[in-house]
């Protein structure tokens, strides 16, 4: 039976088949229709969903394979969620290698947007210390794929949005760590340039690093924000695990106004301490999953993320243009984020990061304003050499898809005839 969807940011919607997956030797459901493995519906767009088609649920797929103390190396089913793996391995000293701003994905969504957190100088994304998986391919073919066993295959799934088959399990190295709390340290910046500098100063002595800017600044609160720098720290004093809130209901409109961002912001950068701080992992690396179901504040009608990297060469001027573009909209979000990629070489044929900088925000859905708002933005990551991130994406058109992904015909010969996404059909139709 079908049944409507939707996605993190409640504005793609889909009607399709969930079939549910138990048991990683299970065969993939008989047919002919459209097929794609969904994990948390985490991302924030079409990419997880399959309209008209089948969505095979992983969740059940959430059994630990095996796990070596001396060297760190888990196996597990794909649809773990990287809050088990966390609640496992950090009473061990262990951590995952690269985690993003929520605890609440699958190893097989991990892989297949080969994520990024705020330690790509230091560690690249999932990808790089994925050792392998199981693909389950529609002919009922199951590859054991790595860097040295379908390796082609391998780099097409990594980053290759659920296209090329359903990941069973898969292993990755952890790295070790002294405890659970972080060593952070929290600083002001007036402008972009003090951004820059800040970023490049802190690279060497900090594992993580991550900004958040006010997007609502104009005139000299242009491009403020708040720099945050952390390492895993040894501290032994036990640091309380925080609360979880939930966001009871829907509103009927968007939280999310002009009034309230400007206000927002202004008692964000203001009110926030700067300074040296030990806190537990959790609000470091996922301060959003302190809300549970915050993803409702924008009411029915949902919002858009929108994430995007610009080319080193073009950085700062791209990066003032789209805040200046985002300002003079009025829109926007109360959690721009802003960071650094390197340039660490791809792990998968169409993983986003790149090097450069990333900054991504959400827009609250007010309808044609906001998709020719996020238009003019794509016109300026493209003209700064930059892509837009699909796993974030709703409403990419295919011809700059194919502009920010030049390599995009490599996966092709990699898809499963079977699999599709909305996200894909739109971009290869478009
Ligand atoms: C608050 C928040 C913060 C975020 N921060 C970041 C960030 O810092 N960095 C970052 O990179 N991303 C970030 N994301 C995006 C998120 O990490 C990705 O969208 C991730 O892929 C979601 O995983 P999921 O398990 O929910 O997968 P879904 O969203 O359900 O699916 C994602 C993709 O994975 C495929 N897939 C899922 N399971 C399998 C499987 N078993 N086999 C094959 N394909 C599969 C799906 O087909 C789909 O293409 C954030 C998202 C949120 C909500």
């Amino acid at each position: 039976m079908s049944a409507p969807g939707a996605s993190w940011g409640r504005y793609s919607r889909a009607t399709q088949q969930i079939i549910p997956l138990h048991w990683r030797d299970a065969a993939l459901p008989p047919g002919s229709g459209t097929v794609l493995a969904h994990g948390n519906g985490r991302s924030y767009g079409d990419s997880c969903l399959n309209d008209g088609g089948t969505l095979l649920h992983t969740r059940g797929l959430d059994r630990f394979i095996a796990f070596d103390p001396a060297s760190g190396v888990l196996r597990c089913e794909a649809g773990v969620l990287f809050a088990d793996v966390l609640d496992f391995a950090v009473p061990r000293g262990w951590f995952l290698p690269v985690v993003p701003g929520t605890r609440y994905i699958t190893v097989g969504g991990a892989i297949a947007n080969d994520v990024h957190g705020k330690n790509h100088h230091r560690a690249g994304t999932f990808g790089e210390h994925l050792r392998c998986f199981e693909l389950l391919r529609s002919d009922g073919s199951r590859l054991l794929c790595s860097r040295e066993a379908s390796a082609d295959l391998f780099a097409a799934t990594v980053g290759g949005l659920g296209l090329t088959g359903v990941i069973t399990w898969a292993e990755f190295a952890l790295k070790s760590i002294p405890g659970a709390q972080m060593a952070t340290e929290t600083l002001r910046f007036g402008n972009l340039a003090q951004f820059f500098t800040l970023s490049a100063q802190s690279e060497a002595d900090h594992e993580y690093t991550v900004a958040w800017i006010d997007c609502s600044g104009s005139g000299k609160t242009f491009g403020r924000g708040l720099f945050k720098r952390a390492n895993h720290s040894a501290e032994s004093r036990p640091v309380a695990r925080p609360l979880r809130l939930r966001m009871p209901l829907t509103p009927p409109v968007s939280l999310i106004n002009r009034a309230s961002l400007r206000a927002f912001n202004a008692a964000c950068f203001h009110g926030t301490r700067q300074g040296h701080a030990v806190t537990h992992f959790e609000p470091y690396f996922f301060p959003l999953d302190a809300v549970a179901d915050w993803n409702r504040i924008y009411g029915p009608r949902g919002f858009l993320q929108y994430q995007c990297v610009v080319a080193p060469a073009h950085a700062e001027p791209a990066i003032a243009q789209l805040l200046q573009r985002i300002a003079a909209s009025r829109s926007g979000s109360f959690l721009a984020v802003l960071k650094m990629f390197s340039d660490r070489p791809a792990a998968g044929i169409l993983s986003f990061p790149r090097a450069g900088t990333t900054l991504a925000l959400d827009f609250p859905n007010r309808g044609a304003e906001t998709l020719a708002l996020l238009e003019q933005l794509d016109d300026i990551v493209a003209a700064a050499g930059g892509a837009v991130y699909p796993a974030k994406d709703a409403r990419l058109k295919g011809v700059r898809f194919r502009q920010y992904f030049p390599q995009w015909e490599r996966i092709l010969p990699h898809i499963d005839p079977r699999f599709s996404s909305g996200f894909w059909r739109r971009v290869m139709e478009t």
